[in-house]
Parts: structure tokens; sequence; C-alpha cells
């Protein structure tokens, strides 16, 4: 199929769990074995094998060639390198979470981007992993203590029964949402344990006709946004997904947006100012600015899964005062 062909040319991206190494040392690893550290590679597509190279957007990336299988690699089985989409590692960079804070990661299993915010936040400060899947949720647990991650508190339900008054959340300023979606842009599935599972929910939503189910979800992934921003403190709340459809990414901010006065989009130069993608502009309010306030990846063509990011912050009291 077209998506098992796109599959081949997406780079094999590994990120560099600072937990346990750094990245030079993970170059030096790589380059140990034989491997050769490119600086300026012409294109990606054809890196050859047994040469990689660092992401260009995200400093905590290594890109190597397709076909590499680092599955049994020792710096993956010892939780040094994390197989992870370049896509999927744009959430926790763009919550800017700092060392210290508190932090909800509202749907986490199997939990890679709740690791790759522990390790932005240098294991320190707070991270209440919620996932309604309790299998799932032993996943997280598997993966993230193999990660070495100290500073994630796993929590079995769903995130919208939270309290968001709760005195224990009284100063969670960064959330991250990542919740189900249709898994539309999703092409590298062919070697990833944790997407099968992805799958079955595909499976089971299919009985219903195609735009009910964007209906239902969108609903869904407009309820755990709008139950984020109750929380008192949220600061910098991030919502991302792995689909292709409007109607999930553009159409569930704006309308979030629409019932959010105190809230906007964070400004673009603390998106990934450098990721050239923005978000579809007809379909979020024509050129009011927002669409480039949000990020987008097209499947294969920028050498990822379809995927979606946007950042709500809190309006300042002065703005919200001349309002
Ligand atoms: N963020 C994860 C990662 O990067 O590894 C992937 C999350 S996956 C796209 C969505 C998750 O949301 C699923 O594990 C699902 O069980 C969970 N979920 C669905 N509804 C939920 C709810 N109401 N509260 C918490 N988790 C929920």
């Amino acid at each position: 199929s077209q998506k098992v062909k796109d599959a081949v040319h997406i780079p094999r991206y590994a990120r560099v769990n600072t937990h346990k190494t750094t990245m030079e040392k993970a170059i030096k690893a790589f380059e140990k074995e034989g491997y050769t550290y490119i600086d300026t590679p012409d294109d990606l597509r054809t890196l050859e094998p047994k040469t990689f190279c660092r992401d260009l957007h995200l400093n905590d990336l290594l890109v190597m060639s397709p076909k590499t299988d680092l599955h049994i690699h020792p710096l993956y089985v010892s939780g040094q390198i994390i197989l992870q989409d370049k896509a999927s590692c744009f959430p926790a960079h763009v919550c800017q979470a700092t060392p210290g804070a508190h932090a909800i990661d509202a749907c986490a299993a199997p939990g890679n981007k709740t690791s790759h915010l522990s390790a932005l936040m240098k294991n320190t400060g707070q991270i209440w992993a919620f996932d309604l899947d309790s299998r799932r949720l032993d996943l997280l647990k598997r993966l993230t203590t193999k990660a070495g991650c100290k500073n994630i508190t796993p929590v079995h339900g769903s995130f919208l029964e939270t309290d968001p008054k709760d005195p224990k959340f009284a100063n969670v300023e960064y959330l991250l949402l990542d919740p189900s979606c249709s898994g539309s842009g999703i092409i590298s599935r062919l070697d990833h344990l944790v997407d099968d599972e992805d799958e079955q929910e595909d499976n089971e939503a299919a009985e219903q006709s195609r735009e009910d189910r964007l209906t239902n979800l969108s609903e869904f992934q407009t309820s755990i946004i709008q139950h984020a921003l109750k929380f008192p403190k949220a600061k910098r709340v991030v919502y991302s997904t792995c689909s292709i459809h409007a109607q999930e990414n553009e159409r569930v901010v704006k309308e979030v947006l629409e019932s959010n006065p105190e809230f906007e989009l964070a400004s673009r130069d603390t998106v990934l100012p450098t990721w050239e993608r923005r978000g579809i502009p007809e379909e979020m309010d024509g050129n009011t600015g927002r669409a480039d306030a949000v990020v987008r990846t097209i499947p294969a063509e920028d050498l990822t899964n379809g995927f979606f990011v946007a950042c709500f912050v809190r309006k300042s009291g002065e703005k919200r005062a001349l309002e």
C-alpha cells in the first residue's frame, strides 16, 4: 500500500533520553560502532545506511537512514534512546515546562510524550500522567521506569473526571493533551508496538460512519481542552493529534478559543518558529494570523507522520482589561 511505501522513506528518528545520556555521548557511541555522522546531509530521504545526523528543528533528536532497525540496539535496550517519530516529539518541546514545575499529561499512555516532558523538566517537579486504559497505563509505567523518569505520578482514570480545583493541582501550569484521534496521519506504523494498539481503537470505531466518528472525536477532543483550561494556574496548554482532518485540528481549536476568551494561542515564536508548515487559514478565521500560531505536518512529505499542535496560553490581565 501507499502507506507502507511512505513508511519506508521516513527516516528513523531516535530521541536522545537526557535522563540517561547526552547528545554528544550518543553520537560518539554510534560512531564507535561504525556509523558515520554527517553534519549537513543533502537529502534525509536518501541517508545512506549507517549514516546519521542531528535533526534540524529539535535539539534532542537524531535522524538515521529509513531502514535502520534499532529495536535490539544497546542504546535502545538500555533506555538511552527512545524511538519516537519526529512530530510526536513536538508537543513536549512546545510545552516549555520548566524544571520544578507541576504538569499534567492528560492522555498519557503509552507515555513517550510523558517521558520526553520528564526529560525536558530534568526529572524535577511533578507530572501527573492520566490514562483511562489500565493496560496502556501499565505500559506507561514500564516505559517511563525504563527511561529513568522519577517525576511522574501515573493515574488510572478519566482526565475529565479530575477536579481542577483539587488542592494538589493548585500549581499545575503546564498541560499536555494528546487525546484519542482518528490517527489519519499515521504512516510509520510498521514497526511500532504502540501503534498496533491505536489500530485496535481504529477498528472498533470503524463501525460508525466516518463523519459520525469524526464528530464524536472532535467533541471529545474539545471537552478535553475545555477541562484543561479550568485548572486555575494553567499557563501553557498544548493540544496535539496525529490526524490530518481540520475537524479534529483547526476547527477544535477555533471552537475552544470562541468559548474561552481568557485564553489565546501562544505566538508563533514560542511554537516551533522554524517549522514552516503551519495551520490551514481557511479553517481558522482566514488571515487573523491564528493559523500561523499552530503547527501541521503532512505525512511522508514532511518526513514525519501527519500531526497537529496548538498551544493555548492565558491572556495577560492587561490584555483582558483592554478587551
Ligand atoms: N500521549 C501518548 C503518547 O505519546 O505515548 C499517546 C496517547 S493516545 C493518542 C490517547 C490516549 O488517551 C489513549 O491511551 C487512551 O486510552 C487515552 N484516553 C482516552 N480517553 C481518556 C480520558 N477521558 N482520560 C484519560 N485518558 C484517556
